[in-house]
């Protein structure tokens, strides 16, 4: 009898299903991001007057950086997959969300950036955790796009209390001046991309873009994180204040 090629079986990520992926082709056929045609551009250009509720968001009003792409809302499939990346050690995830990333968002880019970064998480977090999520992404874009990680240039001086633990008015007063960047990785590179698991607010973001244009005020910033959060855009403030 001939031996046969058996394929390597998995369980969705998603619903648990035996497929040949990290994702079954029914659940991949619900990923509402694939199909967006909002979402398949720098959201920082899109006309703010557009009817898309997350337009206004405080991340694109208030945002100290050039270009901003996101692969999704953060809603589902991300509700289920960023926390068992963050909080569960599921590393494999860092590469499903990389793979998406530049299949649906990195192949609609007119240019690239020179350098990764990752959002930096303070060696206390990094120490209870083992690892840091947007390192992991980070990582992994990097090796699938051949564009060097500056995972050790940029580093996190204070250890913060986290900011899914705070609600939006700490949040901002939680994050002032915690970065320290190293000029001389800079000097050479007009642009980079900032990778984050989840952007919510932005001020992480703002802040970390702030410390890197004191040392390096000639570069372009883009953002790049996998899921926009929808924690009280500015709408919602204007109509329920
Ligand atoms: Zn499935």
């Amino acid at each position: 009898m001939k031996p046969t090629l058996k394929a390597i079986w998995h369980r969705c990520l998603l619903c648990l299903q035996a497929t040949e992926q990290h994702i079954c082709t029914l659940c991949l056929a619900d990923c509402g991001f694939i199909h967006s045609h909002i979402l398949r551009q720098n959201l920082l250009i899109h006309n703010l007057n557009d009817s898309e509720q997350y337009f206004v968001h405080d991340v694109i009003i208030n945002a100290k950086f050039d270009e901003l792409w996101v692969l999704d809302i953060y809603q589902y499939p991300l509700t289920v997959l960023i926390p068992k990346l963050k909080f569960y050690n599921q590393p494999h995830i860092a590469t499903l969300l990389a793979q998406w990333f530049v299949l649906y968002r990195v192949a609609r880019m007119d240019r690239l950036p020179e350098a990764l970064i990752p959002v930096p998480i303070h060696w206390r977090r990094m120490w209870q955790r083992g690892y840091n999520q947007s390192h992991l992404l980070c990582a992994e874009l990097s090796r699938r796009l051949y564009i060097p990680c500056l995972e050790n240039n940029v580093k996190r001086k204070h250890h913060t209390r986290p900011q899914s633990e705070l609600n939006l008015a700490d949040r901002r007063t939680n994050i002032q001046d915690v970065f320290t960047v190293d000029t001389d990785s800079l000097a050479s590179i007009n642009h980079i991309a900032i990778v984050d698991d989840v952007v919510t607010t932005g001020t992480t973001i703002n802040d970390l873009c702030r410390s890197i244009y004191q040392v390096a005020p000639h570069i372009n910033i883009t953002v790049w994180c996998m899921g926009l959060g929808v924690f009280e855009p500015s709408v919602n403030k204007q109509t329920t204040d």
